[in-house]
């Protein structure tokens, strides 16, 4: 079988604050949760590596570090990342609310003709028995949007790894279409100078 050099793509990881994102990473990255609460300063990317059918991923998970409360960091933040995942939790419908604005603070983002952006939604803290989100009402909003959504759990283990496989996996393909139509636009070009070279000289 042959090994390829892998893929890099930078995710990014947004949602309101408390929501559970950096807990996410840290259960996604190093099996760990703890229930103490930190707001650290300062974005921090988690590298993570993953095989998606035969092609090594090489993920660099950008989380923002307390800086969610701050909606104009979003832009430098969120440049040049090829998926996001979304986090609501499911305890606080206020945070399903605001998936709205992260969705479009990132595709503000987005070179026009990159349409197909992919987005993941994670609806956090299932564990816990006090909802506030219903399943129907969060599949709403995401099938509204065509973004996947998981029920997950940072603290439980729950569909963590599956969530995140969904974003890589989709990242994956969108980054080599954008590869693919790149390269179709160099030859069609490198072609055209053929052309004016075999004109003029
Ligand atoms: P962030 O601000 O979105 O990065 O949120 P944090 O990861 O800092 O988590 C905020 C709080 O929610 C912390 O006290 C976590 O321990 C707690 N938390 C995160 N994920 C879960 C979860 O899946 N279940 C429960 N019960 N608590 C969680
Ligand atoms: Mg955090």
């Amino acid at each position: 079988m042959s090994i390829n050099k892998g893929v890099g793509l930078k995710i990014v990881i947004l949602g309101s604050l408390g929501v559970g994102k950096t807990s996410l990473l840290n259960r996604y990255v190093n099996n760990r949760f703890t229930q103490e609460y930190r707001t650290t300063l300062g974005a921090s990317i988690l590298p993570k590596e993953i095989r998606v059918d035969n092609t090594l991923v090489k993920l660099q998970i950008w989380d923002t570090g307390g800086q969610e409360r701050f909606k104009s960091l979003v832009p430098s933040f969120s440049k040049g990342s090829d998926g996001c995942v979304l986090v609501f939790d499911v305890t606080d419908r206020d945070s399903l609310y605001a998936l709205e604005g992260w969705r479009e603070e990132i595709l503000l983002q987005i070179p026009l003709e990159y349409k197909d952006y992919p987005f993941v939604a994670l609806g956090n803290k299932v564990d816990l028995t006090e909802r506030q989100v219903t399943s129907d009402e969060a599949e709403a909003w995401c099938s509204s949007h065509n973004i996947p959504y998981f029920e997950v759990s940072a603290k439980e283990d729950i569909n963590v790894d599956h969530a995140f496989e969904n974003i890589a996996r989709n990242a994956l393909l969108q980054d080599s279409k954008w590869k693919d139509s790149y390269l179709m636009n160099s030859i069609s070009l490198g072609d055209n100078r053929t052309s004016v070279r075999n004109n003029c000289c």
